[in-house]
């Protein structure tokens, strides 16, 4: 096999039969529902090989009915993304294929030694492709990386191509204008069965606003956020949460670290049996029967607020469980729709459609008959003072 480009300790390949796993190729992805059009890949044998086995099976993209955002100028940054019309949580805003795709770690050093590899994959977008690459925001200085390679690190999204594998990097053009707040109000991710990006809203947006996702970790303290973002995208966060002053910007900070705290619990989402550890606790407790929640409650309506303060909607999940789980618990019908729907369009959020969404439309239809133990507190509750009276 003849290489195309070698050089840095890397060797880029035409594809073909004989090609090992750990070949770097120079490929293409095609899938069953657009077979005119080629997404030009610098991939692994083997990541050609599992994404082709998914590419066979895969799903028609789902798209939002209605295109629900612009393209237009940003007071902040360049273009930016606003919502043309009013979006609900969890609705879903864009769905997108990449145009072009690439391993995200290259063993050569230099982030300028890439690009002839990048000039060939460009040369084989199709036109309307290469007019919307060479339109994107590049921030790279010259010195730094090349013009295509630049775009690539100003633009291209992370994602695993199949479940497990490497990270890869992506360039979805429509999803690249959407710019960067520490307090987002959408959220992407990488569904396999289609191989495209969903954009979904993490709380409602109205008409007229921008829509803004995370590039770094929000949970970090401001200062940390603005030195990545300043280094990896050159620009300062203006943000409402980096831009308030001293005091409650550290007061933010508080509510981000305590926020970080609590995201580390995980649970395991499908027919809505999973339940958060101090709903739990109150559950098994020996005095469950004396012990009305309200303590339980308040702090959890605590958390909630604190998340909504900070933007962070998309991490208040588990405590939105707590709210709804006690409110079935204390047979309290109006307080528990509320809840549960605030859950469902979380998850929805933050993993699309999945058995958890289902889950929780036939409890909301009819809770009294869906939902286990609807009520159980009165009832042990009152059975406890049955006994106790005789
Ligand atoms: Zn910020």
């Amino acid at each position: 096999m003849s290489a195309i480009i070698e050089g840095n300790g890397m060797k880029l390949q035409q594809a073909d039969e004989n090609s090992d796993p750990n070949d770097l190729l120079l490929t293409g992805f095609t899938f069953p529902d657009k077979p005119d059009l080629t997404i030009p890949a610098l991939v692994f044998k083997k990541t050609k090989d599992a994404v082709q086995k998914l590419a066979l099976s895969s799903n028609p993209v789902d798209r939002p009915s209605s295109i629900p955002y612009n393209l237009t100028r940003s007071t902040t940054a360049g273009q930016g993304m606003f919502a043309t019309e009013d979006i609900t949580t969890g609705s879903l805003i864009l769905t997108e294929r990449p145009i072009l795709v690439t391993r995200a770690e290259f063993p050569a050093e230099s982030q300028l030694a890439i690009e002839p590899y990048l000039q060939v994959l460009f040369g084989r977008l199709t036109q309307p492709h290469q007019v919307l690459y060479s339109n994107l925001q590049n921030c790279k200085s010259p010195l730094e990386a090349g013009p295509l390679v630049g775009r690539l690190r100003t633009n291209g999204f992370t994602f695993s191509p199949y479940e497990g594998s490497p990270p890869h990097a992506g360039v979805f053009p429509n999803f690249a204008r959407c710019n960067h707040s520490c307090g987002p109000n959408a959220q992407a991710r990488f569904n396999y069965t289609t191989w495209a990006i969903e954009l979904r809203a993490t709380r409602s947006i109205q008409q007229g606003d921008e829509i803004f996702i995370s590039y770094v970790d929000v949970l970090q303290p401001s200062i940390k956020r603005r030195a990545q973002l300043a280094a990896a995208y050159d620009f300062t966060c203006r943000c409402k949460w980096c831009t308030l002053p001293r005091a409650k910007l550290a007061e933010s900070d508080a509510r981000r670290a305590d926020i970080a705290g609590w995201s580390q619990v995980k649970l395991q989402m499908g027919d809505g049996s999973a339940a958060p550890p101090d709903f739990l606790a109150w559950r098994n407790s020996d005095t469950f029967a004396k012990m009305h929640p309200s303590a339980l409650i308040q702090s959890s309506l605590g958390k909630v607020v604190a998340a909504t303060r900070e933007g962070l909607e998309s991490f208040m999940w588990m405590h939105v469980m707590t709210l709804y789980k006690v409110y079935a618990l204390l047979g309290d019908e109006k307080n528990f729709r509320k809840w549960r729907t605030t859950f469902r369009d979380l998850i929805l959020a933050n993993l699309g459609v999945t058995p958890e969404f289902e889950t929780a439309n036939r409890q909301l239809d009819d809770p009294v008959n869906t939902v286990p133990d609807w009520d159980h507190w009165n009832l042990v509750a009152k059975a406890t003072e049955t006994a106790q009276a005789q």
